[in-house]
């Protein structure tokens, strides 16, 4: 065999998986078709975060007069912030390749595909491996309707030409609520088109619904309980229908619908590997597919699709072949963000998830900053405790720097804190962080509303 591993795909879950076990002395090969770091580096998580940065500049700019900052705000380069992400990520992708070749993997920039179990062709060249990791991530994918190649998905909305005036984002979930306070931030009419009451289904309700007073206020346009159903261009205007009978025109159509896993292509057939729902490969515990030495990690399983999740088993499976330390990725207790303005961060159970008794403490404030500023924004904090031992089990919040307190908060969750620990825990003054050590006065409890009602 030419490899004792050889790893499909360069995004996140891929380039760890082969940085460690190359690290532990395998022979590793790995293949990535289009841009080291995938999806993450490129087109998602990071691009991303440096747009959501330049919309909370626009409103800091306006939101420093009222500390005494003489500002004009002039407009926005949508050209200039564009240059800055496509620099900061060539830096990027260089780190990757070079720490894959520090670790000694042999690079192949390529498509690879199985030509059986243990054969692959790469871009024309066969290779052999005893083991193979499938670690090609996903897509995004539009709805089935008419006129739906009129719109964009969230790969090309990070190579747009210009900013758009007026745009409609279709879909509820964490990317399209992100892309809407980019859009809004940065100047469009802003339209958010779901068919939920609320966005971010699986999300705290509390959040969920400050997230959409929030967006409102930030002159999100949203449109709840709806579907598109065409899209048609006339003059140069997307005119988008929708189930209640209204027409929105705008010039760009965003579809934030979901994405699916990459195997397209991928020969699975010829290896025998086993998929299931919309194509995501099947995985054990061990992340192992139902041909044993084939493995597969990140979003082309479609389990938790977050960078943490991939980089963690891709370094399990590393560790567990090679390593010398056979481990298993939890998936319980995942803390996750979504970068909307303002944030959202949350670990463990929503309310809706809690078993009955559950203890709810819900805390709901004007941050300090815009006491001055007189912005309408609310930051809101959530612990559910379990009734009989007392532990948390979710801490929920919105506000600024959510993602940056809830990370820590879930150490907490993880090793198993109770409301007890909270409260003995000392706060940091003056912070919004120390609200979640302060919370004495209980909400309520799940199921006792229910029961009064
Ligand atoms: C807009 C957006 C925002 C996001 N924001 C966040 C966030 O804030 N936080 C977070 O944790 N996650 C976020 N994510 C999710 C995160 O990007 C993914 O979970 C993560 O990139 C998954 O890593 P992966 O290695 O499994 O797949 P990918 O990063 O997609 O990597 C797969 C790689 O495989 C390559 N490939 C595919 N097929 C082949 C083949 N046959 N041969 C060779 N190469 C191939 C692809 O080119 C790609 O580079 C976001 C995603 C999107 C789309």
């Amino acid at each position: 065999m030419d490899f004792d591993l050889f790893v499909i795909g360069g995004g996140s879950a891929g380039v760890r998986c082969a940085r460690i076990a190359a690290g532990h002395g395998a022979r590793v090969g790995i293949a990535e078709e289009r841009f080291w770091g995938g999806t993450c580096v490129n087109i998602g998580c990071v691009p991303k975060k440096f747009m959501v940065m330049a919309a909370e500049y626009g409103w800091n700019a306006d939101d420093s007069v009222t500390f005494g900052w003489e500002i004009a705000k002039g407009g926005h380069h949508w050209g200039k912030l564009l240059a800055a992400k496509d620099k900061e990520i060539e830096r990027l992708n260089g780190i990757y390749l070079r720490l894959l070749n520090q670790a000694g993997a042999k690079i192949f920039e390529a498509r690879a595909k199985f030509i059986d179990a243990h054969t692959l062709d790469i871009g024309g060249e066969r290779v052999t491996a005893e083991r193979i990791v499938i670690a090609t991530g996903g897509h995004p994918t539009r709805l089935d309707i008419p006129g739906a190649e009129l719109g964009i998905v969230s790969d090309d909305a990070f190579y747009l030409k210009e900013m758009p005036k007026r745009v409609a984002i279709i879909g509820g979930g964490y990317i399209a609520v992100e892309f809407a306070g980019i859009f809004a931030g940065l100047g469009a009419q802003t339209h958010l088109i779901y068919r939920q009451p609320l966005p971010l289904r699986g999300f705290d309700e509390d959040l969920r619904l400050a997230l959409a007073e929030q967006m409102k206020g930030n002159g999100v346009v949203l449109h709840p309980d709806v579907t598109p159903e065409s899209i048609a261009e006339e003059d140069g205007v997307k005119k988008v229908a929708l189930s209640d009978l209204s027409v929105l025109d705008v010039d760009l159509v965003f579809f934030a619908t979901g994405r699916a896993p990459n195997i397209s292509g991928l020969g699975l057939e010829a290896a025998g590997v086993k998929t299931g729902k919309a194509g995501a490969v099947i995985v054990d515990d061990n992340l192992a597919t139902n041909v044993p030495h084939i493995y597969a990690i990140g979003d082309v399983t479609d389990r938790l699709n977050l960078t943490p999740v991939a980089t963690a088993e891709g370094h399990a499976v590393a560790d567990s072949l090679f390593g010398g330390n056979p481990r298993k990725v939890s998936l319980a207790n995942v803390p996750t963000a979504v970068f909307s303005i303002p944030p959202i961060a949350t670990v463990g159970l929503p309310e809706g998830e809690a078993p009955d008794g559950s203890r709810i403490f819900v805390t709901k404030f004007k941050p300090m900053r815009h006491q001055i500023t007189g912005r309408n924004r609310v930051s809101l904090m959530k612990l559910v405790v379990d009734g009989p031992s007392d532990k948390v089990l979710g801490v929920h919040m919105l506000g600024e720097d959510a993602p940056e307190i809830v990370q820590g908060l879930a150490v907490a969750v993880i090793a198993g804190a109770t409301k007890a620990d909270f409260d003995r825990t000392i706060g940091i003054h003056p912070t919004a962080a120390e609200e979640f050590v302060t919370l004495r006065t209980q909400t309520r409890v799940v199921g006792e509303a229910l029961a009064a009602e």
